[in-house]
């Protein structure tokens, strides 16, 4: 028996993945509701621009493996390619510099340009970097997508996981609000509440919240294409194909705080955004919502197992911010692991031993 701890994109993309396997014996146990974590408070891009180049390398297989796998799926998820652009005014900083060196060397085709080339933008603005390889998708109808497909087969299981159980150094199963469930695999897709739920073992594992922001304006004509990224605000920004614009700001609360919003921030967020496109003087907001960034000390994912842990458990978390677009390949990778009981090459790097041995990736593009 296989135990998923979390309905998040994630969870479901593993379950799903099993299934494509042939594996039914999947229970799935949420605590609140599909997709209540940070798989439906995102804003759905996606990109393969990271600065550590094993990132890159996981982005770019993800991305693929995504735009694939959305022709199969239930739901259209609408996976566009749309780019994202940086604007960069006098100039790019000595990191941005590196961080566009890589990209070269690994292909992926971005440019500098004056800004004044995108006419949805003011003019003025100096000097821009445009990334073709990025775009946007819609993080609902990709959740629902996997939902819909393993929901008649595997059962699912409504409650909060309080305990995880071992014996002999295997996974026995876990707790759910004080009734055992049985299981020799257990997988965590738990999110920003991954650290949390790994502590009843004694296990650490360093994933903490970070509660964002993000907002959508009334509809405007469709113009911003890409995602535009102002890096010397931290605001960054897109339209939604109703003609939104949806977006945020780089302001983070660190901790489980309640999921507001600050006026402060959405305010900034607004004055900034009129200042920076063309034609929408006086544009509102019409709503606002939070959710938590799963951070790790190098802003890379967790996945697989630790030799020292018991056998049978495994995690899938910490995406720190950028995991609704590898949860395709995150689930196929995961679901792979568990019925071969070996971790592939890919996400060798981004094992949970890592931290034990100080292999860390550093990855600095947090968006
Ligand atoms: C404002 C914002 C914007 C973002 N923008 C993007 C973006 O543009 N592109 C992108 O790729 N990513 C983006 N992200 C990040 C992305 O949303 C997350 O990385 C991704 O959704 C994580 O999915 P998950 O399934 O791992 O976790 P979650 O979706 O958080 O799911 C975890 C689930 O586990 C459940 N759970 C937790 N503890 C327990 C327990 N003990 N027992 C049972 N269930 C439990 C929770 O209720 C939750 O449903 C953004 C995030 C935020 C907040």
């Amino acid at each position: 028996m296989i135990v998923i701890v979390g309905a998040g994109g994630h969870g479901l993309s593993a379950a799903y993945h099993l299934l494509k396997r042939g594996v039914k014996n999947v229970v799935i146990i949420e605590a609140k509701r599909v997709g209540y974590g940070s798989s439906s408070r995102n804003i759905s891009r996606y990109r393969v621009y990271f600065n550590d180049k094993k990132n890159v390398e996981f982005a770019r297989k993800a991305m693929e493996f995504f735009s694939k796998e959305s022709k199969e799926l239930k739901f259209n998820t609408m996976f566009m390619r749309t780019g994202y652009l940086w604007i960069l005014g006098e100039g790019p900083t000595e990191g941005f510099r590196r961080s566009t060196n890589l990209w070269d060397s690994e292909g992926l085709g971005g440019k500098y340009l004056d800004c004044n080339n995108f006419n949805f933008l003011k003019e003025g603005l100096g000097e821009c970097y445009f990334g073709p390889l990025a775009g946007s998708f819609h993080h609902d109808y990709l959740t629902l997508s996997y939902y819909e497909e393993v929901r008649k087969v595997h059962t699912f299981l409504s409650g909060e996981v309080t305990q995880l159980l071992s014996s002999g150094g295997k996974v026995k199963g876990v707790v759910v609000e004080g009734r055992q469930v049985q299981a020799d695999t257990v997988l965590i897709t738990a999110g920003a509440w991954t650290s949390r739920l790994l502590s009843s073992l004694g296990l650490s594992i360093p994933i903490v919240p970070e509660r964002k922001e993000a907002y959508i304006t009334e509809d405007v004509k469709f113009k911003v294409k890409p995602l535009v990224i102002d890096l010397a605000t931290g605001v960054y920004f897109s339209h939604t194909l109703k003609g939104e614009i949806i977006g945020g700001i780089d302001r983070g609360v660190q901790g489980f705080v309640e999921f507001s919003i600050s006026l402060d921030n959405m305010l900034a967020y607004l004055k900034r955004l009129r200042h920076l496109v063309r034609g929408i003087e006086g544009i509102g907001l019409m709503r606002g919502w939070s959710g938590f960034y799963e951070m790790t000390p190098d802003r890379s994912h967790v996945m697989g197992f630790d030799p020292q842990w018991p056998e049978g458990l495994f995690i899938d978390a910490g995406y720190s911010g950028h995991g609704m677009m590898m949860s395709p390949l995150s689930g196929e990778i995961m679901a792979k692991m568990i019925v071969d009981g070996k971790i592939d090459g890919l996400a060798q790097p981004f094992t949970p031993e890592r931290f034990r041995t100080h292999k860390l990736l550093e990855e600095n593009m947090v968006i």
